[in-house]
């Protein structure tokens, strides 16, 4: 009997060694520590304007950018990089994404894989992320209280991956947008929603919210009924809309909303949001009075083409009105080849949105959109020493951003491709 009591723990002991070491690999953990970085010639495109000028050298010290120009005092210990013949710009924002929705993360592997890699999250998202130059990913509804762990592993760099700014759960109302998706497991909808259209319940989850640590919330304010005037999506009401944005600036959150008709757009921009998530949708047209709304508001619009593909229609009439853009993916809708951010800025330009204001719609305008500008989003000194380095000139044809040299994310050199064929 004792025996069998030996021989049991060690077989516990050497499954629970298996699974720790099947845990570990590939996990994506930073391979460079921080360190001081001279990033010598080059163009740099520092995204607090539209020009592009030769690099005056820029320090990277203790994650910061500490000094840009010929008079910067070169430590002795320093990475240098020449940056000869290639771009340097700011790193880029992806302002929307649900980054453990897995449905569409290689379904046919199966339930067991799937798991697998939520428990460890999601190593190959977080590696394509920045592969692709994406240095802060904003999460608009996610799995509570996963997504809050995640935040909290990336902020103390247990594991690598994107500045993560997260929404937690999605307030909307039963039967509402997303929770009648289909394929969605109840369990996950009940997670990654707040259900409730009543103000003071709305406030309380609210504050309850900020103090676990969100960065903002995402509210549904896109209703339908059909031609007999009966509700067939119903949403909240403009009452509880309020009650969230009020509570929310209390907290110092921003507020992302996904609308629906111009007269919700309308009502939206009243209460007082900060972006606007896919905008006009369904091929409704966008009026000069929301036009004129949304830049008096300083509202950022984030479009996400490849989730809505009727809303090129307004593109040209927001880019005329001078209207702040940022840029979403909402992946994983689309995100077979990790590729999903490039294809939205093609589809931006594409849309009629010159190159160069994409490029800031990447980088400058997604700081904005975050309350985050003094930190993040250009290349000055006193941010964040988030940059890459790419073979191009993306301000003149942005898929050029797609060829990346380097990824430098608080300091660190988080990819290099310098010495090895581009990623994809
Ligand atoms: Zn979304």
């Amino acid at each position: 009997m004792k025996k069998f009591f030996i021989y049991f723990t060690l077989f516990i002991i050497t499954i629970a060694a298996i699974f720790m070491i099947a845990y570990h690999n590939n996990l994506y953990v930073w391979e460079n520590p921080k360190q001081n970085i001279w990033i010598a010639n080059g163009q740099l495109f520092d995204g607090t304007s539209e020009q592009v000028r030769d690099n005056p050298g820029i320090l990277i010290k203790d994650g910061k950018i500490v000094c840009i120009g010929s008079n910067c005092q070169i430590p002795t210990e320093v990475k240098r990089i020449d940056a000869t013949g290639k771009a340097i710009v700011p790193g880029l924002i992806d302002l929307h994404g649900h980054f453990l929705s897995g449905k569409a993360r290689d379904p046919e592997q199966g339930i067991p894989s799937m798991i697998w890699q939520q428990l460890r999250y999601l190593p190959s998202v977080r590696r394509e992320l920045i592969a692709a130059g994406v240095t802060s990913y904003r999460s608009l509804g996610d799995v509570m209280p996963a997504i809050l762990d995640l935040k909290k592993e990336l902020s103390e760099q247990n594991i690598a991956g994107p500045r993560l700014f997260i929404a937690g759960p999605i307030f909307t109302v039963k039967g509402g947008h997303p929770t009648q998706g289909k394929g969605i497991p109840t369990w996950v909808v009940e997670r990654m929603t707040i259900q409730s259209d009543d103000p003071s319940y709305v406030k309380q989850q609210v504050a309850i919210l900020a103090e676990q640590g969100i960065d903002g919330i995402k509210v549904i304010y896109q209703g339908s009924t059909n031609e007999k005037g009966v509700v067939t999506m119903p949403r909240i009401s403009s009452d509880t809309l309020l009650a969230l944005t009020s509570e929310a600036r209390k907290h110092g959150l921003w507020v992302a909303v996904h609308t629906g008709s111009p007269e919700e757009t309308d009502e939206a921009i009243a209460a007082g949001i900060n972006t606007i998530e896919h905008g006009i949708r369904h091929g409704n047209l966008i009026n000069s009075t929301t036009l004129q709304s949304i830049v008096e508001n300083n509202i950022v619009y984030v479009p996400t083409l490849g989730r809505e593909p009727q809303g090129h229609l307004n593109i040209a009439a927001l880019n005329q009105s001078g209207v702040v853009f940022g840029v979403g993916t909402d992946s994983p809708v689309e995100m077979a080849d990790g590729n999903s951010y490039h294809n939205e800025l093609s589809r931006m330009v594409n849309a009629g949105i010159p190159d160069v204001k994409v490029l800031i719609a990447a980088t400058r305008n997604g700081a904005d959109a975050l309350g985050k500008l003094a930190e993040l989003g250009t290349i000055e000194v006193g941010k964040y020493a988030d940059l890459l380095i790419v073979n191009g000139q993306p301000w003149q044809d942005i898929r050029e951003l797609k060829k990346i040299n380097i990824v430098i994310l608080s300091g660190r050199i988080a990819l290099d491709n310098s010495t090895e064929p581009l990623a994809y």
